[in-house]
């Protein structure tokens, strides 16, 4: 049964109706020495946080407070990621996202600043950097003495990040001459380290080709700040536009490949989306807490409103929506934290998930609170307009959805070309042949492969998650065979996909986390395990839904109704005026 078109990766393995179950359960057990650094930097923190940090004050000023940014450095907040031998706190990914959590639930302004910094400004050094290049700035960079901020964005290029027009023209001494301008780059205005991406003609197969370079660049080598952005909301973080204008970058600062920049971006942002989704998972826990206060203590009807039924829906299902995320964030770096490489669709589904939870949880607890969440002098609104850029940042939502499908259908549809090959020559392709047949026998007639590791009072929620992962596969391998190569235009299909998927993921890291509690602490685990059993229903009926909207579905007549929209140029119709 080995399949060698079966990835590493446990949600690309779900596409070919496998789970891979020891890649999750048991849920990653974090190492208790670091927890207890974690605990202490924590503690220190919420203490800094509380007599320091002024929400209100950073969002009003549109700026954190020097003395602020200056006592998180002496706290080595800067350096949690970076490694011990370059002087930072050297915490593993699991340490970092909780670290990252916190300073979510305090102040999204302050998340966004360390976060830009650690998660991507200094990442692409972390994970391509060579020795010299570590030796020579993460000690600085893990003191916060430099800030890093993460440069690809463009006035014409956002989510095509491929096509970004800063040049870097190479010298004849090895040297870079770097052209070009950057847009609303986080720690813009107060950064000396850029990674920065830029295009330079590179010669392959004796051809001239544009291809992307990642390079190290200090402010000091001429980069240049606009203003800072008037923004929606993070108004306390740096955002500001960058000049290049013939800044010339030793050779020594390529980062990684020359020509082999994209691959780097991509790299920084497939780990730094979890930073992203750990700081979501705080600011709704920070949001439950205040909606919970109100709730119980603001009578109407001579009631408090917690009593009332749609009420506790919103309590209970920010409770599970929090949860769901929250598992599956620590699942994926617990993930990282053992080795494995390739987590590219497992954090794109924790930014996704985690960024529209935290929307939805922000929304409900305005709504909660009502007309006094409404008030400026309440925390709800900043709270809401902070949280609002997660779903655009690091990767759009709608693209990451994109990528979550397409990424994962490579490998299903890579083996049906080879299945094609095989047919076209039998004797070469038999094996993969006789491989594809038995493993289409196993899912789609014995109903896939089963869990064994999970709790048995969980075992309805194991068997919701086992049977719809056959189903994934054999929707999408039909789709392929009928669309092929088409797949990559169609965007309905590609949601549903990656929806599924999402809501598969979230199943599995609530199984698996439940299962760990309860078999640690039995009946006292019992109120997750109820969270558990109605994230998995929900995410189940979901996915039924998805899966029967496959063939099933509106999609030509609302693209038809786009069409009319575009054809013109606005909302056409009037009841008064039209009949
Ligand atoms: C406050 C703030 C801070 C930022 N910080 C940084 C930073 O530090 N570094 C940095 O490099 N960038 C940064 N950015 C830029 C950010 O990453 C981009 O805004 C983001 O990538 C989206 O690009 P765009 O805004 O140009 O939108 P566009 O790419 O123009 O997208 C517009 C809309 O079209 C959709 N869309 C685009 N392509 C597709 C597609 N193929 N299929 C379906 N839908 C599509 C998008 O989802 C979106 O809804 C920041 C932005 C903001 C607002």
């Amino acid at each position: 049964m080995a399949d060698p078109g079966v990835p590493s990766s446990f949600s690309k393995s779900l596409f070919f109706g496998h789970i891979p179950e020891s890649m999750v359960i048991p849920y990653p057990h974090y190492d208790s020495t670091e927890k207890e650094n974690v605990r202490l930097i924590l503690d220190a923190w919420r203490k800094f946080a509380a007599n320091e940090i002024d929400p209100k004050k950073i969002d009003d000023e549109a700026k954190i407070p020097e003395k602020v940014l200056q006592g998180m450095k002496e706290m080595g907040l800067f350096g949690l990621a970076i490694p011990e031998a370059y002087g930072g706190l050297g915490l593993s990914v699991t340490g970092y996202a909780r670290c990252m959590q916190e300073f979510g639930g305090v102040d999204g302004s302050v998340a966004v600043t360390v976060g830009a910094h650690q998660s991507i400004g200094c990442k692409g050094l972390l994970l391509y950097g060579n020795e010299e290049q570590k030796k020579r700035y993460l000690p600085k960079l893990a003191s916060g003495e430099m800030v890093a901020a993460f440069a690809l964005t463009e006035p014409g290029s956002g989510s095509d990040a491929a096509s970004i027009k800063t040049r870097a023209l190479p010298q004849p001494d090895g040297s870079f001459l770097i052209t070009g301008s950057k847009i609303w780059i986080t720690n813009g205005g107060i950064a000396d380290f850029f990674t920065v991406f830029a295009q330079s003609e590179i010669e392959k197969d004796g051809q001239k080709k544009d291809r992307i370079t990642a390079f190290i660049v200090e402010r000091k080598m001429g980069v240049t700040s606009g203003p800072e952005e008037h923004k929606l909301g993070i108004k306390g973080s740096s955002t500001t536009s960058l000049y290049f204008d013939n800044v010339r970058v030793p050779p020594e600062n390529v980062l990684g490949q020359v020509g082999g920049g994209f691959k780097v971006a991509m790299g920084i942002l497939n780990n730094g989306r979890l930073g992203l989704a750990a700081g979501a998972v705080g600011a709704a826990k920070t949001l439950i807490k205040l909606a919970i206060a109100h709730a119980t203590s603001r009578r109407q009807f001579g009631r408090n409103i917690s009593e009332f039924g749609l009420i506790k829906d919103k309590i209970g299902r920010m409770m599970m929506e929090c949860y769901a995320a929250e598992s599956m964030v620590y699942l994926t770096t617990g993930l990282i934290d053992r080795g494995v490489e390739d987590y590219s669709v497992e954090s794109a589904a924790c930014k996704v998930f985690g960024s529209e939870m935290l929307w939805r949880v922000v929304n409900e607890s305005l709504q909660i609170a009502a007309g006094l969440g409404y008030m400026k002098e309440y925390p709800y609104e900043r709270l809401l307009r902070d949280a609002r850029i997660n779903l655009i940042f690091e990767g759009t939502n709608e693209v990451l959805r994109c990528f979550i499908a397409l990424t994962g259908m490579q490998g299903p549809g890579d083996r049906l070309a080879k299945l094609a090959d095989a047919i076209k020559y039998p004797l070469k392709g038999y094996g993969l042949a006789v491989d594809f047949v038995v493993d289409k026998i196993m899912t789609q007639y014995y109903g896939g492969e089963r869990l064994d590791q999970m709790h048995p009072l969980l075992k309805k929620e194991a068997v919701l998650f086992e049977d719809w992962v056959p189903e994934l596969a054999k929707n999408v391998e039909k789709t392929l065979r009928k669309h092929g190569r088409n797949i990559s235009e169609m965007q309905y299909v590609q949601r549903r996909v990656a929806d599924i998927i999402i809501d598969l993921y979230s199943m599995i890291g609530c199984v698996s986390r439940a299962t760990a509690s309860l078999k640690a602490r039995g009946p006292g685990a019992e109120g997750e395990a109820k969270l558990c059993r109605a994230i998995c229903g929900q995410a189940a009926h979901r996915v039924k839904r998805n899966i029967r909207m496959m063939d099933d579905n509106d999609d030509e007549l609302i693209k038809s109704i786009a069409k009319d929209a575009y054809d013109a140029m606005q909302y056409p119709y009037d009841v008064v005026f039209s009949q």
